[in-house]
């Protein structure tokens, strides 16, 4: 038996409005969860951040810069199991906008992109690396969220879980 699921929250190139959904789903969840999941990296909640041995990583958003290439590869490689919460971490959108722009707007925004290292196409998190689950929605759906937690609290055999 599993004492804690640690889990990482990792928001990259979007508004964050999938990590409120989850911020609002802890409202109803918080007590039920408190003791069975530990929180190893979520900025809206904590500044603590340890990205190593996670059991699950979910993420927002979509990736634009090479930066955030390396730190998804790193989080990938860290992580048992990689959640995509969300159209942006799915599909790239809507956080891919600039990608769809005319060429005369593409190059209007080409000295900014290249200033702050941006790529020059947006790309969702599925793109990139491998990922284990969806939730789709923009925002992502409660509900399929809340399945995938409690799924991934029986699978890794954490303590108390199996009442879910
Ligand atoms: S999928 Fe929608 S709500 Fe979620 S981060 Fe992207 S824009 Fe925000």
């Amino acid at each position: 038996m599993k004492g804690k699921l640690k889990v990482g929250i990792f928001s990259f190139t979007c508004d964050e409005g999938c990590s409120m959904v989850f911020l609002e789903i802890l409202n109803q969840k918080f007590f039920e969860w408190n003791d069975l999941i530990e929180f190893k990296h979520f900025r809206l909640i904590q500044s603590k951040s340890e990205i190593k041995n996670l059991d699950v990583a979910f993420v927002e958003g979509a990736i634009s810069t090479k930066e955030e290439l390396k730190k998804i590869k790193v989080i990938r490689k860290n992580s048992k199991k990689l959640v995509l919460l969300g159209s942006c971490a799915i599909s790239g959108s809507p956080s891919n906008l600039r990608n769809f722009f005319d060429e005369k707007k593409k190059e209007e925004i080409k000295e900014i992109i290249k200033k702050f290292g941006h790529m020059k196409k947006v790309l969702a998190v599925k793109e990139v690396v491998k990922a284990d689950e969806e939730v789709p929605g923009c925002p992502m759906q409660e509900e399929k969220f809340v399945e995938i937690v409690e799924k991934f609290l029986k699978e890794f055999g954490v303590k108390n879980a199996s009442r879910f």
